[in-house]
């Protein structure tokens, strides 16, 4: 029987507000452990909470560009639980009213090949159920020597967005390519960092499969704390096959939460799922309903970047670009805008691309340096590609150049004078350095008018040694040609 997998990621991104939701602690990741707390996100008794009005626009920014509609008003609700990270026994959510319902991105996506290659891009449209505000719990730590765990209370009433999709994706890829979009249009607009090591973008899936054909859902797991995209995805694909493995032999899925294990590339059990969690959630009394008007969402609306999508695809009918060139130039609005800086320096759309897809992305890596802090300024390396293409230095050295520049950040012209590097395009002077190249070698040349003509390219190849590959290489060869006759 053939299977297919259904799954929904449920999504929480940390948002980069300088205070937390509901009160004015900092919501810094890093601080020394519970120095960042105070008696609102303590949830001490009698203390009262206060929306943060910073989230409530980072949450607008963020439902206007993955097209969720905004309830105008939406309800703070009560998540009743107890945690040791969540000592005052509940978590400020939104449950039956949320901020936002009925969403959807349409974004490329493709199966791999066996090296982890796309296979063949396409675009396809996935939709979220929802996307509602809340604030964060507390973390415990259990490391060092001795017996006890401790709890770090800086992250509680950080605020988080909640985003669930809904069951929309057929394979780990899908899911995959989703994630990444959905951290790219974060990152975009500002309201996350969507960094998954420091836990400020999380990502959990249901997992389920069905004989193909079937409309009924089948018994899900849910896999959680998964803290990298590969990781997801690998922890989705063993999911898929697990599932598929144990129904083709006639057993059960048990609905129970499984953890991702790295070191041994599978998925386990953490628990079984209690029959449907009873969080008893009812109103915040202590909080207003959160409204917002068109006024409002207009407003917000007006602030909004040209999305990673619209800019990826505007590349590669502007600039000419390929799939795979376009979503690497779009993957940070910091490249978007250098990549469009050089372009604009240069004139050449392709050769800027090409520049900053391999020279430029390789320079970063060695460095371990983001391009927004690149060295080498977009409009000097635009200058760089003008110089190539004026015959100024020729291709080689300009390579030579361009790491001088990521190395010194200086201008190219600036380096070029320095080093003593413009081509010689001087013909009186090209004419002296290859009558110099033939009286070195009389045998060469009797050779060649003997009939060896492939010797052409030996005498090029002296000429370009004696200037040390500046001469410009079109000229000296019509020059050697009429010397040689
Ligand atoms: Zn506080």
């Amino acid at each position: 029987m053939e299977y297919e997998a259904v799954i929904g990621l449920e999504i929480h991104a940390q948002l980069l507000t300088k205070s937390k939701i509901f009160c004015a602690c900092s919501a810094a990741f890093g601080g020394r452990a519970n120095d960042d707390t105070c008696p609102v996100c303590l949830g001490l008794p009698g203390a009262l909470p206060v929306l943060n009005r910073a989230v409530v626009e980072m949450a607008t920014l963020a439902a206007l560009a993955l097209n969720l509609r905004i309830n105008e008003t939406s309800i703070f609700a009560r998540k009743n639980y107890f945690y040791p990270d969540l000592p005052k026994g509940y978590q400020i959510s939104q449950y039956d009213q949320p901020f936002s319902e009925h969403g959807w991105v349409e974004i490329p996506t493709s199966e791999r090949d066996e090296q982890g290659r796309p296979i063949e891009w396409r675009k396809k449209r996935f939709r979220i159920r929802r996307l509602h505000i809340e604030e964060d719990a507390g973390k415990s730590l259990h490391e060092g020597q001795d017996p006890y765990s401790y709890v770090n209370l800086n992250r509680s009433g950080v605020p988080l967005l909640e985003i669930v999709s809904e069951p929309d994706f057929r394979s780990s890829w899908q899911a995959y390519d989703y994630v990444q979009y959905l951290r790219k249009t974060l990152q975009y607009i500002g309201v996350c960092d969507g960094n998954m090591e420091e836990g400020s973008l999380r990502c959990d899936a249901n997992v389920s499969v069905r004989p193909k054909g079937e409309t009924k859902f089948g018994t899900k797991t849910e896999i959680k704390n998964v803290n990298s995209f590969r990781f997801l995805q690998k922890a989705i694909e063993y999911e898929i096959a697990r599932q598929i493995e144990i129904l083709s032999e006639g057993g059960q899925i048990i609905q129970e939460t499984r953890l991702w294990n790295e070191r041994e590339s599978r998925t386990y059990s953490m628990r079984s799922k209690e029959e449907a969690h009873d969080y008893r959630y009812f109103p915040e009394p202590d909080l207003p309903p959160l409204k917002v008007n068109q006024e409002w969402i207009a407003a917000i609306r007006s602030q909004l970047p040209e999305l990673p999508e619209a800019r990826r695809e505007r590349f590669q009918k502007q600039y000419d670009l390929s799939m795979e060139e376009s979503m690497l130039l779009t993957q940070t609005r910091s490249m978007a805008d250098y990549y469009e800086r050089v372009v604009q320096a240069c004139g050449n759309a392709k050769q800027s691309a090409n520049w900053i897809l391999s020279e430029l992305l390789r320079e970063l890596k060695n460095a371990s340096v983001d391009v927004a802090n690149c060295p080498v300024k977009a409009e000097d390396l635009g200058r760089l590609i003008q110089l190539i293409n004026t015959d100024t230095i020729s291709g080689k050295i300009g390579k030579e150049v361009f790491i001088k520049m990521f190395e010194t950040g200086k201008p190219p012209d600036v380096l070029i004078e320095e080093l003593g590097l413009q081509q010689i395009s001087d013909v009186t002077k090209l004419q002296q350095i290859i009558d110099a190249v033939i009286e070195a070698n009389p045998k060469q040349l009797s050779s060649y008018k003997a009939g060896k003509t492939n010797l052409f390219g030996f005498f090029v190849g002296q000429v370009m040694k004696a200037t040390q590959g500046r001469a410009n290489p079109q000229l000296v060869n019509n020059l050697l040609k009429e010397r040689l006759g």
